[in-house]
């Protein structure tokens, strides 16, 4: 726990910080409300704040005002110290922001157990957002692979579509299978068969550059979106994705093996209105013709069967 001390009283100053220090506490301490708020916006971000409510500059509460106001940054418990005891005081600095509100002059064991109690209150809270987040990625990511799932590659596919339009760019759909994957799960067993895909994913990302999407489209079928690829760069990068995958053996428990993809490639084009379902379904038929022309190869749809045929 990182601890600010904003406090301009020579005196509290020096007793805060020698029990802060006694019990072992991370801290830096501010003499004035714009060193203070320094702290509060620099890099070393204080997960715990004391803040005397009478400070040059800006006042304790507005202190805990501003840390409200921001959006992204992580909580910041703040405790209010002040000389000032009235119930209507103590009112005022809870509703500007402040979790809890310490009177002066303090008793040092006091001080102590409203910091551990804000202790508790901070890892609960990096718990929830610790669960928030894992609830988050298991929504959107398949659980094998930890590639976006099909709804998630879907939804990334529809969003880069609309930015391609506004932008004037193509954007490549590239649909992806294992050959003779049942092969694989019949020879060296399912779990073999679990690593080969995990391997392919691991294969996909190091393939593909940050803006690109990658996605379990189904069982052993993967969708790779690449905005900004027309037909040729679509071909060129998905062949090289191709090879990346068939290069090098993938090792799984008890098998080494060679596995090879068939993939299919369909072009969103700016300039014509497309829907997702006949894009996919481009990709699909090119997958088959990539399967039907002798597998660990590369095909693409008609470029005018592409669009929407509705006008
Ligand atoms: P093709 O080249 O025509 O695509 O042949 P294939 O054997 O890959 O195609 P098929 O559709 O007959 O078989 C797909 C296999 O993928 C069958 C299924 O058991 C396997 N599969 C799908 N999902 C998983 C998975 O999560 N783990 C494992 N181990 N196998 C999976
Ligand atoms: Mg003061
Ligand atoms: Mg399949
Ligand atoms: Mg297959």
């Amino acid at each position: 726990m990182r601890i600010l001390v904003a406090e301009d009283s020579k005196f509290c100053r020096h007793l805060i910080s020698r029990c802060l220090k006694d019990w072992g506490f991370n801290f830096v301490v501010a003499n004035d409300g714009l060193s203070a708020w320094e702290v509060l916006e620099g890099a070393w971000v204080p997960t715990l704040a004391l803040l005397d409510w009478v400070l040059p500059g800006i006042s304790g509460v507005e202190l805990c005002q501003r840390i409200r106001a921001r959006v992204q940054n992580e909580y910041v418990y703040t405790i209010v110290l002040t000389a000032k005891s009235d119930r209507s005081d103590l009112l005022a600095a809870m509703e500007a922001g402040a979790d809890d509100f310490l009177s002066k002059p303090f008793d040092p064991a006091e001080l102590k157990a409203r910091i551990l109690a804000g202790r508790r209150i901070i890892l609960l809270q990096r718990e929830l957002i610790n669960a928030r987040e894992s609830l988050q990625f298991a929504a959107t990511h398949d659980f094998m692979t930890g590639l976006l799932n099909r709804v998630e590659i879907i939804s990334f596919l529809r969003r880069e579509i609309a930015r391609g339009r506004r932008e004037r760019r193509p954007v490549a759909l590239v649909l992806v299978d294992l050959d003779h994957f049942k092969r694989v799960n019949d020879t060296f067993g399912h779990s073999a068969g679990d690593a080969v895909l995990q391997e392919i994913a691991r294969r996909f990302r190091s393939g593909l550059r940050v803006y690109d999407g990658v996605g379990r489209y189904g069982g052993e079928e993967f969708l790779l979106i690449l905005p900004g690829c027309d037909l040729d760069a679509a071909m060129h990068r998905a062949n090289a994705i191709r090879r990346l995958i068939e290069q090098d053996a993938i090792v799984a428990p008890q098998a080494s093996l060679t596995a090879t993809v068939s993939m299919g490639v369909a072009i969103a084009n700016y300039s014509r209105d497309l829907s997702v379902e006949a894009l996919l379904e481009k990709a699909d038929e090119a997958l088959y013709q990539a399967k039907s022309n002798g597998r660990n190869r590369v095909e693409c749809c008609e470029m005018l069967a592409v669009f929407d045929p509705s006008p």
